[in-house]
């Protein structure tokens, strides 16, 4: 009887123990279902967001177009809950290569047309005399051709005509022409150097490309452009942010990044070390094994012992991962022979293998390209022809020294 007692007892007190169980799981459950309570598996933000990885710098991640995160501990709860969270945007598709030339073909034959309308005014006399040689080299002047190549130019003119006695205008133009193709030399390696590379440790390497100069000129514009081309051609392409004295520059090239899918590494804070995002986007770039790393730069211009260190620390770190297979310099087509000093010394600093003029649109000096390959020795391989998503179009001799010609 003792023993049955202590028997009831110990079932009443499980029995409260049980119900007690039930009556915390119903609340608890009726309280996730009415959305009360944290989630307790944070969600993934649907757009790139900076920060967060406690490293010198950060990955920026694009949104994963197509793909809507459920958070696994919560199975139980309405299915109907992921078509609440906001659909991550989808990546644009930028615009492919082919259609890009073609649409980009006549706007690189129209950039040089202002300049093209002035000579035509002298090339349309019957006979060119004296005074027509110096209306020539004057219209080259103010299309920034620049002094020497202006004076050489008309030179050889003067003298063909001399020679072969012939002063129209057809064969004068004829010859500008050939004189104008000559000097940007069309037999220069323009192509863009972005073949897989060895790394020093001899594993293999993306091709890095690194993108220097003034501030303002387009730089940032330029990369992002570059990599929308790059995309169009189905490379993986990883951005760094080595201009880290501005955080809307960072932001900007995220931008430019996260809208064709791309990710962008970036400093955590203002005024972090620029060599230490470099290495860190190849590093990763590597890891990552995607085909180009495109880092982009400050153009601060002080002093240039500073921008000599500083573009030289960012050389010197990215060559531990990988070759350099492109410095690219960024100049500004409006800014004449005063950029072209400014680039000078960007030159003198960097090793740099090739120039790419923007805003070339609707400019009346597009004769820099003549004066800027001469003075710096490298060639231009890229033009900006707009403020457009899809305006970077690689650089073609005749057809932009055709279009310098072209009547109006
Ligand atoms: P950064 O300081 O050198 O990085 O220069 P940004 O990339 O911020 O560009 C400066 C300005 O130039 C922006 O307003 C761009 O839209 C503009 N820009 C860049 N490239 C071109 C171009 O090819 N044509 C025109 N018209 N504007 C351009």
């Amino acid at each position: 009887m003792r023993v049955n007692q202590t028997e009831v007892i110990g079932l009443i007190v499980l029995g409260v123990i049980v119900v007690a169980l039930v009556v915390g799981f119903v609340v608890s459950g009726s309280r996730r279902r009415s959305g009360t309570s944290a989630p307790t598996t944070p969600r993934t933000p649907p757009a790139a967001s900076p920060g967060g990885s406690g490293e010198r710098s950060s990955v920026a991640a694009p949104p994963t177009p197509g793909t809507t995160e459920v958070p696994s501990a919560v199975p139980d709860i309405a299915p109907a809950e992921p078509e609440a969270l906001p659909a991550a945007p989808a990546a644009e598709e930028p615009e492919p290569v082919g259609g890009r030339l073609a649409r980009l073909r006549g706007r690189l034959a129209r950039s040089g047309s202002p300049f093209g309308a002035r000579l035509l005014a002298v090339l349309s006399r019957d006979q060119i005399g004296e005074d027509d040689w110096d209306e020539i080299e004057e219209a080259l002047l103010l299309a920034d051709v620049g002094a020497g190549p202006s004076a050489e130019i008309v030179e050889r003119l003067r003298t063909h005509a001399r020679v072969n006695g012939l002063k129209d205008a057809a064969a004068v133009r004829a010859n500008l022409r050939a004189a104008l193709v000559e000097m940007l030399d069309p037999s220069l390696d323009r192509t863009l150097h972005i073949d897989p590379q060895i790394a020093p440790d001899g594993g293999p390497a993306p091709a890095v490309v690194l993108v220097v100069g003034v501030n303002g000129t387009g730089k940032t514009t330029t990369v992002g452009k570059l990599t929308r081309v790059l995309v169009a051609e189905d490379k993986d392409v990883l951005l760094g942010a080595a201009d880290t004295f501005r955080a809307a520059a960072a932001d900007q090239l995220s931008t430019w990044g996260a809208r064709v899918g791309v990710e962008t590494v970036r400093s955590e804070r203002e005024g972090g070390d620029p060599a230490s995002v470099a290495f860190d986007a190849v590093r990763r770039g590597r890891a990552e094994q995607v085909d180009v790393v495109l880092v982009d730069t400050a153009g601060r211009l002080q002093n240039k012992a500073d921008l000599m260190d500083e573009l030289g620390k960012i050389a010197r770190v990215i060559a531990k991962e990988a070759p350099l297979s492109e410095v690219l310099l960024v100049l500004d087509a409006t800014t004449g022979q005063n950029g072209l000093n400014q680039a000078r010394v960007f030159a003198e600093v960097a090793n740099v293998t090739g120039i790419v003029l923007t805003k070339l649109d609707g400019t009346a000096r597009g004769g820099i390209v003549i004066a800027v390959q001469r003075e710096l020795g490298v060639p231009v391989k890229l033009v900006g022809l707009g403020e457009g998503p899809d305006d970077l179009a690689p650089f073609d001799v005749e057809q932009f020294v055709d279009g310098i010609l072209a009547e109006g």
